[in-house]
């Protein structure tokens, strides 16, 4: 069945390639770089794959199991362009013009040096070489990465200004995880990209690794009522778990005056927050969004954005604020 599969999508991506990638490619002058057009057009694809899944398995679930009855039908369209843009175009573009070449320019370098990348492999011969387990132990170090990376995103001031774009949302879906500042979404897919890089990560878990973890991070923005059990919730984050880090007036404010601690960081694996102290099991299912968003007295009406250019505006905007506050 997975071979079949595997056989399909090769077939639709050289039919995709051949049929209209390489020809616009050679009518706009970039032949030399169809080699990383054959790989863009693999990422694409398996945007294509992750959103048609997404819809057929999430969509019934927040019709039939939904936390809140009323969506916002205009939020939730916003915010699948945001998972078109990351998922079928702004990521492949990204792995195209600069992990490639930085990717090369870094393995040249490493190599000079005499470095050799870390391999897990020889690390205990006949179990950190079955693909199963080295999967899984790339996994769990990246989410470690992931963890600190989040943190920062609420604790730097400027970096707050972006990820609050995150947060702004009161009506989460499935479309939600994607909700993210552009220039917060290449700085974060740099960061892990290349974390990989020096792990040693072989490019075909990459793939897997990265659809993966895309996969569990949109369930856990759906508009679901899901938990996975005492012991589940401890080991893998779930739609409550992470809607929680998502609560209005206590779960994600670390940063600045009045500042409310903030809890439930992990992205994958809750165990961080517990080693971390930074774990929340809440029993409820929590309305979302940014205090400051309430009417006064406990906000101020803070508008971010309704749609896609005002949002990435006033995050800039934000950022570019605080940055300016911490530096006069
Ligand atoms: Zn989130
Ligand atoms: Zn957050």
């Amino acid at each position: 069945m997975i071979d079949k599969l595997v056989e399909l999508f090769a077939l639709a991506q050289g039919w995709l390639f051949q049929g209209a990638v390489e020809p616009l490619m050679h009518y706009a002058g970039l032949g030399e770089f169809t080699e990383a057009a054959f790989e863009g057009t693999e990422w694409f694809l398996i945007g294509v794959c992750e959103l048609v899944v997404l819809w057929i398995v999430l969509r019934p679930l927040e019709f039939f199991i939904p936390v809140h009855g009323f969506t916002d039908r205009r939020a939730r369209w916003n915010d699948f362009v945001y998972t078109m843009i990351h998922r079928l175009g702004a990521f492949s573009i990204l792995i195209f013009f600069v992990l490639d070449p930085l990717g090369d320019h870094i393995a040249g370098l490493l190599h000079l040096e005499g470095f050799k990348p870390f391999n897990l492999d020889d690390l205990w011969p006949g179990v950190t070489d079955q693909p199963v387990i080295t999967f899984l132990i790339y996994l769990v170090v990246l989410d470690f990465f992931d963890y600190w990376y989040h943190r920062a995103e609420h604790h730097v001031g400027w970096w707050w200004g972006l990820h609050a774009l995150h947060h702004s949302q009161r009506n989460m879906n499935l479309w939600s995880d994607n909700r993210n500042h552009l220039v917060d979404d290449f700085l974060r897919d740099m960061v892990m990209a290349v974390i990989a890089l020096f792990i040693g990560v072989p490019p075909a878990q990459f793939v897997l690794l990265v659809v993966v973890s895309r996969m569990l991070q949109s369930l856990q923005h759906a508009n679901v009522r899901i938990h996975f059990g005492a012991l589940g919730e401890r080991l893998l984050v779930s739609p409550r778990y992470h809607r929680s880090h998502h609560a209005i007036g206590s779960g994600h404010e670390s940063h600045g005056a009045g500042s409310l601690g903030g809890h439930n960081f992990a992205v994958l694996f809750p165990v961080w927050d517990i080693v971390f102290r930074t774990a929340r099991f809440s029993k409820t299912f929590e309305q979302t969004g940014i205090r400051d968003q309430l009417p006064q007295p406990v906000g101020s009406n803070r508008n971010y954005g309704n749609g896609f250019l005002e949002q990435q505006w006033l995050g800039l905007k934000r950022a570019a604020a605080s940055a300016r506050r911490h530096s006069s």
